[in-house]
């Protein structure tokens, strides 16, 4: 089925619903592991699944077989990350038409990042230079079977951020257009960037709405479980850190634990603010975890806990935080 009619399905229902992220791990036994987790994870009801691509130097083949798994073996809605690096016309069909033996009707249509060493994404020859063409390719090709959901930015693609005040409001508005040109060519789902100034995720789906994008807009939340990986990752995205995240995470950075209980606390406060204002469906970036995940869908108690095969630790924020 398709995420967007589970979507809309849950959302006439006034549900608040989720979905889980995940990355191909290395090796064999990696996802084997992965597997593992997973069936512990999808008992707790995500409305899908998704599984990165290319992220890390994994392949399409890799992506498509976990996605296989996880449609048919867990049996969980799945969704697959599917982008143009590297990947010319006839590889990305031969992936879709695999996606469609396999019946795994959802995409995350991207451009994907430049590979490896590559400062500048160039497109092979024969592929696409944009995610918004391949949206274009799959719905000229594929027709209505994919549910196509697409990236969106809420502090503006990096590559437009030039300052560290972030994006010129010329670039903000320039890339919220072309945006609304993927969904007008057939998106019609969009997942956001992680963010932790949940104002700026607001910002960005009024100004959506205004400019007449009327699909879903899911929030993707990173919980932070490991000081340094948050760092990269924000530094990549050139993430917006707000100052009492800064001075919260600064004190307790060398304590992992302290780390991510202080991730689970400001995850869950970021959700029941979306949630407050009317947001019905959290997107998860696990990286592959299953406590922070779970630790803040427990807080914000839109999951069955008698459903979770292992106990659940008290997450507890160290008294000696100061926020
Ligand atoms: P596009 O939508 O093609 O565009 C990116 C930006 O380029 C736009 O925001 C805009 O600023 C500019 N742009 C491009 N074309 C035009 C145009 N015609 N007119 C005007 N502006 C244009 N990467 C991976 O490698 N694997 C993954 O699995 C993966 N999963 C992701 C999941 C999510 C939810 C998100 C938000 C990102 C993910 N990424 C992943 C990262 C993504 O590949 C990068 O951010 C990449 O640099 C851009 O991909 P995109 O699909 O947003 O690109």
């Amino acid at each position: 089925m398709k995420v967007i009619d589970k979507i809309n399905n849950a959302q006439a229902r006034n549900q608040v619903t989720f979905s889980f992220e995940y990355f191909p791990p290395r090796t064999e036994e990696g996802v084997e592991n992965l597997f593992d987790r997973m069936d512990r994870m999808v008992a707790l009801q995500p409305l899908f699944c998704d599984i990165t691509c290319g992220a890390g130097g994994s392949t399409a083949d890799l992506t498509l077989d976990i996605a296989n798994k996880m449609q048919n073996r867990i049996c969980v809605e799945s969704m697959m990350h599917l982008t143009c690096t590297n990947m010319p016309v006839d590889k990305l069909d031969k992936v879709l038409d695999g996606m469609k033996a396999n019946g795994i009707q959802n995409i995350l249509a991207l451009r994907g990042d430049p590979p490896h060493g590559q400062d500048k994404f160039v497109h092979v020859s024969g592929g696409f230079s944009c995610a918004l063409d391949l949206v274009k390719h799959i719905r000229h090709h594929y027709g209505d079977y994919f549910g196509i959901t697409v990236a969106g930015y809420p502090e503006a693609h990096p590559e437009v951020i030039t300052s560290d005040k972030g994006a010129t409001q010329e670039a903000y508005y320039k890339d919220l257009l072309y945006l609304k040109s993927k969904v007008d060519a057939g998106a019609d789902v969009i997942i956001t960037q992680l963010f932790y100034d949940t104002d700026l995720f607001l910002k960005f789906y009024n100004d959506c709405r205004k400019l007449g994008i009327t699909c879903p807009i899911v929030p993707g939340i990173m919980p932070i479980n490991n000081y340094k990986g948050f760092k990269r990752m924000t530094g990549f995205c050139k993430t917006k850190i707000p100052a009492e995240v800064t001075n919260a995470l600064e004190p307790i950075k060398d304590d992992n634990k302290a780390v991510i209980a202080y991730g689970i606390q400001l995850g869950t406060e970021m959700c029941k603010k979306l949630l407050a204002h009317g947001i019905k469906h959290l997107h998860i970036y696990t990286l592959n975890l299953d406590k922070s995940a779970v630790g803040i869908l427990q807080n914000l108690g839109i999951i069955d806990t008698s459903k979770v095969r292992r106990p659940l630790p008290a997450w507890r924020l160290p008294a000696n935080i100061n926020q």
